[in-house]
């Protein structure tokens, strides 16, 4: 069995997963269920201070990405897709497919979204229904400031959509006060459930747009209105997986009893830079860093599979690479939810710094003892 420290799928805890093996009911005929899964998203709701309304979909995070493009684009809607990474750049493909014109704010991948920039590309074109932007880009490990740019969109009247999967818990995220529309999860990062459901958080505006379309939503299972009287009806577009919205809602108490639980991430995400950087790695990012993930170059000379096998192999820890233009080019160490602490993060970078050291790369400091000695003097 390996230590799985990658940015999600993160490490269950063992209270989760036994509330996954609870009896279960039928969803669509228990009003107990439906009880329960209201309770389940108004907790959800209040953790990231919404006055909207939160729902949990049965799919992958990628499901909520998809449910709120379906549900916001009509034919020939212009969507401004702020792009910074590889998640970011992706909303395209989602604006597309449902008839919109995406039109792209590109932006160095190496640091967070200027807001500056933004502003002034917004001065001279500002005619979109809505725009898409990604608060941690895993790929990267690039968080985004989604509390300037989402109430700057407000300003011009322009929706936002905010792909929060892998920030939200372990970063700050405020939904009111940031002004986000829709907020997209998932339940396999910070949360640290398994994988296998999508969470939106839709304000009154969103709301109204999807209602007021002209043309309806060329989906059902990625359309959220389906969803809207679902308590007062007391019956769900689909049948819920049960299973494993009572993991989740494990999950999600394990959260509410953590209201500490950003400080942890900050400080071993501190903790980890500095380590890394001391030992004479070098960082993907100029600036900018998550909080969730740290994205580490590949040592000159060395292959991530080389170092990935290694660490997998030999000393028992899974970390992974990255995809699309960064294959090949970063090692990731996902320090969300479960992951996100002192005793696994020694793990991690003991093994680190061993199998670099075996590849033959001199390493100016372990990366461990630097991590302990970081943690411990703070
Ligand atoms: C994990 C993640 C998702 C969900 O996508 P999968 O790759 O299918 O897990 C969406 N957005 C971001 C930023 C993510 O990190």
């Amino acid at each position: 069995m390996y230590k799985i420290m990658t940015a999600g799928p993160t490490q269950v805890r063992e209270n989760v997963r036994m509330a996954r093996s609870l009896e279960t009911t039928n969803p669509d005929v228990d009003t107990e269920f439906c009880e329960f899964y209201k309770e389940t998203c108004d907790l959800l709701r209040d953790l990231v201070h919404s006055s909207g309304t939160a729902y949990i979909l049965g799919g992958e995070g990628i499901l909520a990405l998809e449910a709120a493009c379906a549900s916001l684009t009509e034919p020939k809607d212009r969507v401004l897709v702020i792009d910074n990474g590889i998640f970011g750049k992706g909303f395209a493909d989602f604006v597309k497919i449902y008839g919109g014109q995406p039109v792209l704010f590109s932006s160095d991948y190496h640091r967070p979204v200027n807001i500056d920039e933004l502003k002034s590309f917004l001065e001279k074109d500002n005619d979109f229904k809505y725009a898409t932007v990604v608060h941690c880009d895993t790929p990267s490990g690039v968080i985004n400031d989604i509390s300037r740019i989402c109430p700057l969109l407000d300003e011009y009247g322009i929706l936002s959509v905010v792909d929060s999967v892998a920030g939200m818990f372990g970063e700050y995220v405020n939904v009111d006060e940031s002004c986000i529309d829709i907020l997209c999860g998932g339940s396999q990062k910070v949360l640290s459930a398994p994988p296998g459901l999508a969470m939106v958080w839709v304000s009154q505006k969103a709301e109204k747009a999807m209602e007021e379309r002209h043309v309806p939503i060329a989906s059902f299972y990625a359309n959220i209105l389906t969803f809207k009287t679902y308590y007062q009806d007391k019956w769900f577009p689909y049948t819920m997986p049960a299973s494993d919205i009572n993991g989740f809602r494990a999950a999600i108490d394990n959260i509410t009893a953590e209201p500490d639980i950003v400080q942890r991430h900050a400080g071993i995400a501190a903790a980890t830079r500095e380590a890394v950087t001391k030992a004479g790695l070098e960082l993907y990012l100029d600036y900018g860093f998550s909080n969730t993930v740290t994205v580490i170059r590949v040592p000159d000379g060395l292959t991530d599979v080389q170092i990935l096998s290694l660490m997998k192999n030999k000393y028992n820890v899974m970390i992974s690479g990255s995809f699309d233009i960064l294959a090949g080019k970063v090692l990731r160490i996902g320090h969300m939810g479960e992951n996100a602490n002192v005793r696994d993060m020694e793990m991690t970078l003991d093994a680190m710094d061993k199998s670099l050291t075996e590849l033959g790369v001199t390493l100016k400091c372990s990366m461990k003892e630097a991590f302990s000695e970081f943690i411990r003097c703070r």
